[in-house]
């Protein structure tokens, strides 16, 4: 797993938890609003942190942190994600994924292992998803994602960050109309900085 960023303690990455966070290195998507570019494009990824390393400060925090959240970058793309779930959950934590739901093969290895999800709905499903994403994409396998997640029985939530320069009005009513009535829906403004 190549990990580009830790951290040892937070109150809002999980809903409920006091959790560490894993940052993955590399994501499929280059939305235009995305904060991350030190985690999305390889040329400028940091020094990374060995997963052993996470782990042995995971030994020491048993009973003082509750969860750990694998996020991004998507961390769908590392290929031991599963391997590495579980290790973390063989010492006593709850673990969360965060993920943009590209990935609905690797969503359906790893969601018998998962506590909680959350899960982006870039976009009204349609031509202009992959504008918002940034980069060729397929929805069908976002929707995918959203029936693996409803039947896995496990927590989930999802996501839509708004960027206004990508999503006209009335874009998240239309997201709205393919999330249930009963299911956690949360919407946030993309804050857009001049790079
Ligand atoms: S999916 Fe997330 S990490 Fe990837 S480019 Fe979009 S906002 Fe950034």
């Amino acid at each position: 797993m190549k990990i580009g960023g830790f951290v040892k303690s937070s109150l809002i990455d999980y809903p409920g938890k006091v959790a560490a966070v894993i940052f993955t290195q590399g994501c499929n998507f280059r939305c235009p609003y995305c904060h991350n570019s030190h985690l999305v494009y390889p040329e400028r990824f940091e020094e990374g942190i060995s997963f052993e390393e996470i782990l042995s400060f995971l030994e020491k925090r048993r009973g003082l942190i509750e969860g750990v959240v694998f996020c991004g970058g998507e961390p769908t793309l590392q290929e031991d994600l599963a391997e590495k779930i579980l290790e973390v959950r063989s010492l006593g934590y709850a673990v969360k994924l965060d993920t943009n739901g590209s990935r609905p093969e690797i969503l359906a290895e790893v969601l018998p292992f998962l506590d909680y999800l959350a899960m982006d709905i870039k976009a009204p499903f349609g031509p202009e998803y992959e504008t918002v994403c940034g980069v060729k994409t397929d929805d069908r396998d976002v929707r995918r994602s959203m029936l693996l997640v409803r039947a896995a029985g496990v927590s989930y939530e999802f996501r839509t960050t708004v960027d206004p320069r990508f999503m006209p009005p009335g874009s998240v009513d239309r997201i709205r109309d393919v999330v249930g009535k009963n299911e956690a829906y949360h919407v946030r403004e993309a804050v857009i900085t001049e790079r």
